[in-house]
């Protein structure tokens, strides 16, 4: 993403600011580097990134750059090592993050006359509260409903009128599958989704789209930079918008750190404008996406991130190519025949390297679907993998999480 002046500008105040809190987080943190010295982008780009096992080894409050008294609430997102990470925020920054998702729903078309049912949960999580403050700014009528009770929800919906849904996408999923067993799309007022940020395959979102008939809307948003509605994509669903007058962002080479230019995929990395409790610089996200070269047609000069399509942790690379599960999975889905269900080994064959994709046909002719799957591979990602199929119900399912990809190289 260009670097205005004027942004570049804001970014050395800011660091200004945070270097000189006596034992502050950033203080520390830039020990050892003249900030005086920063006097490009190129020098930004020199600065360490921030990652979030910097701000859970500050719990509780060590991330916090006002005295305490200004602090209004505090979020956590959920740590799955153990120590939560506590975000201080400011009036400004909730009346910020406020502004942020009303101007959302504004891109998604949604107005005061409309009444919004928010189903993300309230609490300390970053989800709920955000879709609230948002809706109330802009002055439309809320059904603060939190997650659950499909009963509560459906008859709300009906007797109140919902005409926009707030969900992750798989509870959208749910109800969605509810509405229609029940047969009561017809009596609905619904006209619109609003959905939190977890990746999800364009299978849910086109069964959604089309059983509802309604149109869907991707929020994206991350607790250590305020939560949901940081972004949104609008009705030409090419990307995002990001708020870049409250958010820089960088797209890196997750491997290597080096920032890489618009169009092309790796991990976002933000930095906060305006944010006073917590500001942060060089965020690492871990998210996958790319920001969308060029102007969108809905006219909204906010620039783009693409649909996100994993995370840098589950980064490999095999014969000098970075893949994603993700992309592997997009492979998949677009040959009839192939289930969704995969596994790929890398080892080393004869001292090299080599890849081997196994899924499961719904039937067919296998070598033609392997031979398939190849070519539109090498299309795709660059490389061409081994591919083997095999029939429904084959592939080892584990319990929880499906472990895809087994790497023996090492
Ligand atoms: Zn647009």
């Amino acid at each position: 993403m260009e670097m205005t002046e004027q942004t570049f500008e804001t970014i050395k105040r800011l660091i200004c600011r945070l270097t000189n809190i006596e034992n502050g987080f950033y203080a520390n943190k830039f020990k050892g580097t003249d900030v005086a010295s920063i006097k490009s982008r190129e020098d930004f780009e020199k600065l360490p990134f921030t990652d979030k096992a910097d701000l859970r080894a500050c719990y509780p409050l060590g991330l916090s750059a006002v005295p305490k008294e200004d602090i209004v609430r505090i979020h956590s997102s959920s740590g799955t090592t153990g120590t939560p990470v506590i975000i201080p925020y400011t009036q400004k920054d909730v009346d910020d993050w406020a502004e942020m998702f009303k101007r959302c729903y504004e891109i998604a078309g949604v107005n005061k006359s409309d009444i919004i049912q928010i189903t993300p949960g309230y609490g300390l999580w970053t989800a709920g509260i955000g879709f609230q403050a948002g809706a109330e700014k802009l002055g439309a009528m809320t059904i603060p409903m939190g997650p659950g009770n499909t009963e509560k929800q459906l008859s709300f919906m009906l007797d109140i009128g919902t005409t926009v849904l707030c969900a992750t996408s798989s509870y959208a999923l749910l109800l969605t599958e509810e509405i229609t067993k029940r047969g009561l799309r017809d009596k609905l007022s619904l006209k619109k989704g609003i959905i939190g940020s977890e990746r999800w395959g364009e299978k849910t979102r086109s069964r959604i789209r089309s059983e509802l008939g309604i149109e869907l809307y991707d929020v994206y948003g991350l607790t250590e930079v305020y939560g949901p509605g940081i972004g949104i994509s609008c009705k030409y669903s090419a990307g995002m918008h990001c708020f870049d007058d409250y958010l820089f962002l960088e797209i890196i080479d997750p491997e290597t750190g080096e920032v890489l230019p618009d169009g092309e995929v790796g991990e976002l990395v933000i930095t906060t404008l305006k944010k006073e409790g917590a500001p942060l610089i060089r965020f690492r996200t871990h998210d996958i996406t790319r920001i969308i070269p060029g102007e969108c047609q809905c006219g909204c000069k906010h620039p783009r991130i693409d649909t996100i399509t994993g995370r840098s942790d589950d980064l490999f690379k095999v014969k000098g190519v970075n893949m994603f599960p993700a992309q592997i999975e997009e492979v998949l889905k677009d040959i009839d025949g192939i289930s969704s269900e995969y596994k790929v080994e890398i080892d080393h064959v004869n001292g090299k390297e080599q890849m081997t994709v196994m899924f499961e046909c719904s039937g067919g002719n296998y070598a033609e679907l392997e031979n398939k799957f190849k070519a539109k591979f090498k299309a795709k990602i660059g490389m061409t993998p081994e591919a083997k199929a095999f029939k429904l119900g084959t592939l080892l399912r584990s319990e929880k999480k499906t472990k895809r990809v087994y790497d023996k190289r090492i």
